[in-house]
């Protein structure tokens, strides 16, 4: 999946921000290490570029950015998604679209 540096949603802008490697977040009062991680408050989704210096694959890559997208549709939406419910539907979805050879992609937009 091609990435963009930021993406509309609902009129506002979430800005995504490559990371080179794992990251730490602060979440409930605990740190822990991440390949991608939604940020509400910033508006910006982080996304880990390797995983202990190794490249994420496609596959991998899209699927955590997916994941991602769906924690904020679901704050926005006040679903309030389960950590695993995000999980699920973030590899549901790509499942789908990759087995239907779907190009999520607008080429009319490089
Ligand atoms: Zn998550």
């Amino acid at each position: 999946m091609k990435f963009r540096n930021r993406y509309k949603f609902l009129g506002s802008h979430i800005t995504l921000v490559r990371e080179p490697d794992l990251f730490r977040i602060s979440q409930e009062d605990e740190e822990k290490e991440c390949l991608g991680a939604a940020e509400n408050v910033h508006e910006r989704i982080r996304l880990s570029v390797s995983y202990e210096g190794v490249r994420i694959g496609e596959f991998q890559e899209t699927q955590i950015f997916i994941h991602e997208v769906l924690h904020h549709i679901s704050q926005a939406s006040g679903l309030e998604l389960t950590e695993s419910q995000v999980d699920t539907l973030a590899r549901m979805l790509i499942y789908f679209v990759r087995e239907n050879k779907i190009d999520l992609l607008d080429k009319s937009q490089e």
